[in-house]
């Protein structure tokens, strides 16, 4: 069995597909998801889809490109609305994206440590989007830590050497998306061989992002089996236990999921 770490369901691209979805991902041995938030606003969306999925699991958070937008949500609006919902298991995705670079900088910084704040309060995994912002957020991460770890996931990890030995140094777990699999990706299946076997997990961030065998169709949850196997045979271990330790690591990090 497979859990996809990180899919967007509430995107108007799934619309009146979900049940087809759900059951697909179920039939590839996709046996449970989170659903992540990208504005705090709209969780009452994601809410209805965990509500009817009983393997859908979701987060809450402002995604730095709506952090200009959701300035004025705070640490402890976070906190509440974690606690307050069984089915919120992380806090996220905040982070840096110095790329598209749409929102300003001090803005999503100032949202990044709200929701370190918050992940450090509920012990929910903070699950991180950083894009050409490797600097600043090893920079963060470390002096953030130092005040008092947090779980977190460098999500879609498609970041340099540095930034993935800083994270498992400080306790991060890294999750590789489609990315893994497209044939230029040779530098980023080299930083997964650096990655501890316990700190791995594997995603889809659907609807973008389709894996190789996909590549240019809409990404959808049943196609992280091609991110696992090719995790896998990077690694050199075989699918099925490639399946298995990324699955008891989403596991002992998200632990406010129930196992099925
Ligand atoms: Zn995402």
């Amino acid at each position: 069995m497979l859990i996809d770490t990180h899919c967007h369901l509430d995107f108007a691209d799934f619309e009146e597909e979900l049940d087809d979805i759900v059951s697909r991902a179920h039939q590839a041995g996709v046996k449970q998801m989170v659903t992540i938030s990208t504005r705090v606003r709209k969780l009452e969306k994601l809410l209805a889809i965990t509500e009817k999925y009983p393997s859908v699991f979701c987060s809450v958070g402002t995604h730095p490109n709506n952090a200009d937008e959701e300035l004025d949500i705070q640490t402890e609006d976070l906190v509440r609305l974690a606690n307050e919902h069984e089915k919120v298991v992380a806090i996220g995705e905040a982070g840096l994206d110095y790329f598209y670079d749409t929102q300003k900088p001090e803005n999503q910084k100032t949202g990044l440590l709200r929701h370190i704040a918050a992940a450090r309060e509920t012990r929910l995994p903070l699950v991180i989007h950083s894009r050409s912002a490797d600097e600043d957020m090893a920079a963060i991460l470390t002096a953030e830590t130092g005040k008092g770890a947090f779980p977190f996931i460098l999500h879609c990890f498609s970041a340099g050497p540095a930034l993935a030995r800083t994270g498992v140094d400080l306790g991060g777990y890294i999750s590789f998306s489609g990315i893994l699999t497209f044939p230029k990706s040779e530098e980023l299946r080299a930083i997964a061989k650096t990655v501890p076997l316990d700190r791995l997990l594997v995603e889809t961030d659907a609807p973008y992002l389709a894996p190789k065998r996909w590549r240019g169709k809409r990404n959808e949850p049943s196609y992280v089996v091609n991110t696992a196997e090719v995790l896998a045979e990077t690694l050199g271990v075989n699918y099925a236990e490639m399946a298995r330790i990324t699955t008891e690591n989403a596991f002992r990090l998200f632990s406010k999921m129930p196992k099925v």
